[in-house]
Parts: C-alpha cells; sequence; structure tokens
C-alpha cells in the first residue's frame, strides 16, 4: 500500500515545525515518544521510564537523546540521518544531558510527556518557560500531506468494508460483545494493524455516547449505534453507523433523518477559511431546530491522524480556520435517555473548493436481522 515515508520526508516536517516553533514565540519544541515523535522522525520506541527527547529548534540540527541502550534501534529510525543522537546511561542525570542541549528560554512539550521528565528538566534547565505543545502548536500536525492523506482514505475504506459485512451479520438474539468481536475481526481483515476500538451501543445503551459493549442481548425493534475504529499503515480510521433490527417506528426514522440532515450539511460547510466552529455551529442548529438540541451532548468532530483524537477540534469557541488538508471527523448525534441514541460520523478531508469524505458506506438508516 503507501510508500514508506523516506528520510527527506522527515528532514520536511522537521524544517517545517522549527519554523512553526518560531513563528509562535518558542525557541524549540521537546518532544517526547508518542505520535509527536514518530511523526517527525518516525521513532517509535518502548514505553519506559526512561528520557527520550527529542529537541528542535530553528538554528541548529536536532538532536535525539536516547538512553544507550536504545540507541541501536533509535539509529535505524527512518528519519534518523538527519538528526545529531546524544546518549545517557543508566547511573547519570540524562537532564543534564538534555539541558546542555537546549539553548533560548522558551520551549512547548508534548502534552502526553511525563511529569516526572518535565520535573528533571525543570530541574536542571531551570531558566526556560515551559508550554504544553497544544497550547503553543496545536496545529503541528493537522495539516496532512498527500501521502498521509492516502493512508487516511485507506484506512477509512477499510472500516467501510467492515461494515459492509457486519450488517449482513445476524443482530436479533447475539449480544453486544459478539457483534463487536465481529467488528474487530473484519477491520484486520481489511487491513488494520490494530483495533482501537469497536462500540456497539444497543437499544438504551446507544444513549450514551461512549457505552462500549457489554453483555446486553440486541433485540428486535433496537437502533444499535456502531463506532468503531483503528491504525491501518500508522493512520486512524473512525466511523460510526446507525442500524435499526427489523421494522423502525416513525419516530425512529425522524430521529435518524435529523442526524443525517445535520450531518450533511455539516459536510456541506467544509471549505478552507471557514472557522472550526462553524461547522459545528451548522450540525447543531439542525437539531436544535427539530427539536433535540439539548440531546446532542458533545462536539461535532475531532482532527484525526496518527491518533484518533487530535486537532482540530470542531467545537464551539475554535475560532482557527479550515485549511485544506485537515482531517476530522463529522459526527453529530441524539442520545434519547433511557431509550436510544443516533449517531452518524465520517471522517473528511478539507479540500481546496470544500469536503471529501473518506468514509461512503450509506447514510440511509441500514435494516439489519
Ligand atoms: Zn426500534
Ligand atoms: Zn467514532
Ligand atoms: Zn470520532
Amino acid at each position: 500500500m503507501g510508500t514508506p515515508f523516506s528520510a527527506d520526508d522527515y528532514a520536511d516536517r522537521l524544517e517545517r515545525v522549527a519554523r512553526a516553533a518560531v513563528g509562535a514565540g518558542q525557541d524549540g519544541l521537546l518532544i517526547t515518544p508518542g505520535p509527536d515523535l514518530a511523526y517527525l522522525c518516525g521513532y517509535e520506541p518502548p514505553t519506559t521510564e526512561r528520557l527520550t527527547l527529542m529537541v528542535v529548534a530553528a538554528d541548529r540540527e536536532p538532536v535525539l537523546i536516547v538512553p544507550r541502550l536504545e540507541r541501536p534501534g533509535a539509529e535505524h529510525c527512518p528519519g534518523a540521518s538527519h538528526l545529531r543522537m546524544l546518549d545517557w546511561t543508566d547511573g547519570s542525570d540524562p537532564y543534564e544531558v538534555a539541558a546542555q542541549a537546549l539553548g533560548g528560554s522558551a520551549y512547548a512539550i508534548s502534552d502526553s510527556a511525563w511529569a516526572m521528565h518535565l520535573l528533571g528538566l525543570q530541574r536542571t534547565a531551570g531558566g526556560i518557560a515551559y508550554t504544553s505543545m497544544t497550547e503553543a502548536l496545536p496545529m503541528l500536525r493537522a495539516v496532512k500531506d498527500p501521502a498521509e492523506l492516502d493512508r487516511l482514505r485507506a484506512a477509512g475504506a477499510a472500516a467501510d468494508r467492515a461494515f459492509e459485512e457486519v450488517v449482513q451479520l445476524p443482530f436479533a438474539g447475539r449480544t453486544e460483545l459478539a457483534v463487536a468481536a465481529d467488528l474487530a475481526r473484519l477491520l484486520r481483515e481489511f487491513g488494520h494493524d490494530t483495533v482501537d476500538f469497536t462500540l456497539v451501543c444497543s437499544g438504551p445503551n446507544g444513549a450514551n455516547p461512549h457505552h462500549h459493549a457489554g453483555e446486553r442481548v440486541i433485540a428486535d425493534g433496537d437502533m444499535v449505534v456502531l463506532d468503531f475504529g483503528g491504525l491501518l499503515e500508522g493512520y486512524g480510521s473512525d466511523t460510526t453507523r446507525t442500524v435499526h433490527v427489523g421494522e423502525p417506528t416513525t419516530e425512529e426514522l425522524e430521529v435518524h433523518d435529523v442526524v443525517r440532515r445535520a450531518q450533511q450539511a455539516a459536510f456541506d460547510a467544509v471549505e478552507p477559511g471557514v472557522p472550526c466552529q462553524e461547522i459545528d455551529r451548522v450540525a447543531r442548529r439542525i437539531i436544535t431546530d427539530a427539536g433535540y438540541g439539548e440531546h446532542f451532548v458533545h462536539r461535532t468532530g475531532h482532527g484525526i491522524g496518527m491518533s484518533t483524537h487530535e486537532p482540530p477540534y470542531l467545537v464551539e469557541g475554535e475560532q482557527r480556520q479550515l485549511v485544506a488538508g485537515m482531517c476530522f471527523s463529522i459526527e453529530p448525534g441524539i442520545y434519547l435517555k433511557d431509550r436510544f441514541g443516533v449517531r452518524i460520523e465520517d471522517i473528511v478531508t478539507v479540500t481546496d473548493s470544500g469536503g471529501e469524505r473518506f468514509n461512503l458506506t450509506t447514510r440511509e438508516l441500514t435494516i439489519v436481522g
């Protein structure tokens, strides 16, 4: 499928984010293991308490500080040729090594950095003001390049195939967990490397947006919210469809149609330059006008890439503008307590003239058996 990212791809990203850091008033960035590090050099070390830290600054070569025992692995990461590598040994103070690699007085640090590492840096490099990455550079990975878009498109298509297969299987008489297991198996079968979530929320459980899957036996007449995704070649899928077991009532059809119209209108509003909050407002207006406003209890969407939830967030108050290449979910829902819920979710990217969906399965109410 996708060709691996090259050392030059990583060099371009490092250069771009170093410039962005300056634009955000930072002397540099401190990157710890996780999606930011994988994005900038392709290095995905084991999660341990030992300090691994990349220092990116505009005026000098990026530095990767690793525990000595991890060095052979780090030297083989795809972006290694553009990094200066430093190591530290057990028994020495890794924060002393890190302090020597820092210049200036303001750094943004990965949101997922361990508190013990930040505290260690504050001890040895105390003159520096540390800011969270979300505050300083929220859009670090938000605009995807064409190769990333290909991966997200492939992940969406694989999730769509899993949906198309799962609705052929019986629902009535089986537990949510059994359907969730089928979804997980299908996601893997169609190319996912990891399955991160398979929510199967039947009947009243659908009214809880983050119900997972449990022992409840699905019955004829149930609405069932299916929300599932994982990673394919390092990039995420995340789609939701609501299906119905047997004939739906007029009310169920109506609620589903309101959500479908809200989702469509929000998609139609996608265009470069539109504030993120506007997408949320468009979806919310339709649901509110239909009388269900208080039952739409979450934001309209979240960015997606190497992690399932990342900026941009489509939420009231987020005034940053959409940029071509951004990818996010559009997932309005209506949740009627103790009765049922409906959510419809696609991953969408911003193009030069509008939006493109990465999920293309029907958004009409699918009837299952
Ligand atoms: Zn029903
Ligand atoms: Zn989802
Ligand atoms: Zn989502």
